[in-house]
């Protein structure tokens, strides 16, 4: 078990994402001490991604010689406690050792779960404690991580916890899962740009169309971009995709009992253009709101740090 905010020991927390890895050693209080950065490479099967990985670890531990363990948050599918990445979005890699590769490598301790899990611990345990949460991130895709008496929920086997799958309509949009009508296909940021797309298809003379014949093509971003001008029509589909984002929060906020729902990802630096309608629907859609009470709509506090700062952390608990 973790030591309670004594700041003495030290852990390395990696974050591999799509196009970055990030590495830093972090304190049990979650501050940074020293961080590196390096692209994910352009080949990202794992004999490369694990090659970066060790490099970032050989350098960070000269640095700091005293590190007691190693976590990683790693997007994409992880089984748990045995560090298997599985499978993952935006890199070759398949049935990926992480593991027990950077054991033997390093000696020392190591962790590996799915980013937005160990984000989720971060967000739960720093700044404004909440033992009991839901993270939302809401990216390209909708991510997310439950934390129950201050532990990630994994499910058996670490492959709990999918919360941008839940099904908001079986009639709707495709997702990029194969599915249809998930959360993630109503309020992520392919969402939002499914929706430009329309708008733009609808009023050819827009701020949006025009943007995007500007701009080599409508997606999320063109709403940010015209959103940022006072355009009306990208007001209607923030209010709309946050909306969204509501049902699926008020959904998750019904079956479980939480003392916060944190929102991250890219668009929440929006803020209230998304966060307010979110609210509203979750309000809305709230079971039992006079016995139950709402959960707080908060933005996340850690931003991008989260991922590599949570890996710490879980990498201190078990060691
Ligand atoms: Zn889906």
């Amino acid at each position: 078990m973790a030591g309670t905010a004594t700041g003495g020991r030290t852990a390395i927390g990696l974050d591999v994402g799509g196009t970055k890895i990030a590495a830093a050693v972090v304190d049990e209080r979650g501050t940074i001490l020293k961080e590196l950065t390096e692209p994910t490479p352009a080949e990202s099967t794992a004999e490369a991604v694990t090659a970066v990985l060790q490099r970032l670890i050989e350098q960070l531990r000269t640095a700091h010689d005293d590190v007691v363990a190693i976590g990683v948050g790693a997007a994409g599918i992880v089984r748990w406690p045995e560090g298997v990445m599985l499978w993952a979005p935006n890199n070759a890699y398949r049935d990926w050792p992480v593991r027990a590769q950077l054991e033997e490598f390093s000696g020392l301790p190591v962790r590996v779960d799915n980013d937005a899990n160990v984000a989720a611990l971060a967000e739960a345990r720093l700044g404004e404690p909440y033992p009991n949460m839901v993270l939302i991130t809401v990216g390209t895709g909708i991510g997310g991580g439950l934390v129950f008496d201050d532990r990630i929920y994994r499910g058996p086997t670490g492959m709990g916890a999918e919360l941008g799958h839940i099904i908001l309509n079986p009639d709707g949009p495709r997702c990029g899962c194969g599915n249809h009508g998930c959360f993630e296909a109503y309020a992520s940021g392919t969402a939002l740009g499914r929706m430009a797309r329309e708008a733009a298809e609808d009023d050819p003379d827009g701020l949006i169309a025009r943007l995007g014949r500007e701009n080599g093509g409508v997606t999320g971003h063109t709403v940010l971009q015209a959103v940022e001008q006072g355009d009306e029509t990208a007001k209607v589909l923030f209010g709309r995709l946050g909306r969204w984002l509501g049902v699926g929060i008020a959904s998750l906020a019904n079956i479980f009992e939480v003392e916060a729902v944190v929102v991250g990802g890219g668009l929440v630096e929006t803020g209230d253009l998304l966060l307010g309608p979110a609210r509203i629907a979750a309000r809305e859609y709230a079971y039992a709101p006079t016995a139950r009470g709402i959960a707080p709509i908060v933005p996340a506090s850690f931003g991008g740090a989260a991922g590599m700062i949570g890996a710490a952390l879980l990498a201190m608990d078990d060691s």
